[in-house]
């Protein structure tokens, strides 16, 4: 078996059935996602809209794809036509440009709100204050987005209690919020995360390096 698709299925075997596993393949050549969709993997996230848009039309359509990095308002109509899954929706002004642009494309978008959940300040996300705020009014305001739950990183840190902490909080403000909104998706957890993120309630995981290995960035 392809190493790839041997570490796929190690994680696949590691976490609940019902959790989806987004294989976070950012850096990584068409040839690499092929072999994984080939082997039954639908859902891939990337961070970059300019990756993305490189990659999605040389894919098989059936991919489901997961924008999990920064977005700038003048790159969502980029990707508009086909995203499966917006996570990092981290302002009103950006999910009013999400609406405006699922509107052009008669679709609507389903999103995530990245929450602050870190002590780093390099991390993006609202606090939850903002969460709430937007959640009150958006449906009304903005009815081609459909916020279907929320998102969050944890500081990068040894410190795993402090990791299950910000874990934990989350999920406390995910549940307060679930039934009210609909809400459907708690994505938390990367490759060095995913197993305390999984205690912690997560149903959503983003795996890149413990699939793919080590990213190059030259
Ligand atoms: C890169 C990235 C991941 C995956 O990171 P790994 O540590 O390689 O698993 C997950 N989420 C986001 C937002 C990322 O940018």
């Amino acid at each position: 078996m392809n190493h790839l698709v041997e570490n796929l299925k190690q994680i696949q075997n590691e976490i609940p059935k019902e959790t989806i596993l987004v294989a976070v393949s950012k850096t990584k050549p068409v040839e690499e996602i092929q072999i994984l969709f080939d082997a039954g993997q639908l859902d891939f996230g990337e961070n970059k809209v300019q990756e993305l848009v490189e990659k999605q039309p040389v894919l098989s359509k059936e991919i489901r794809w997961h924008l999990i990095g920064h977005l700038q308002k003048n790159k969502v109509k980029y990707i508009a036509p086909f995203v499966h899954l917006i996570h990092s929706v981290d302002s009103e002004d950006l999910l009013k440009e999400i609406n405006k642009q699922a509107l052009k494309q008669e679709r609507i978008i389903l999103c995530l709100l990245q929450i602050k959940i870190a002590d780093e300040d390099s991390k993006f996300g609202m606090e939850q204050e903002e969460a709430q705020r937007i959640l009150a009014t958006y449906e009304t305001n903005f009815p081609f987005v459909k916020i279907v739950g929320l998102m969050g990183m944890a500081t990068f840190t040894e410190d795993e209690n402090q990791i299950r902490n910000e874990f934990r909080r989350l999920k406390i403000f995910y549940e307060k919020l679930k039934t009210t909104h609909g809400f459907t998706t708690l994505s938390m957890g990367m490759s060095d995360d995913y197993k305390i993120a999984l205690e912690e309630g997560s149903n959503m995981v983003r795996v890149g390096s413990k699939i793919f290995g080590a990213r190059n960035y030259n």
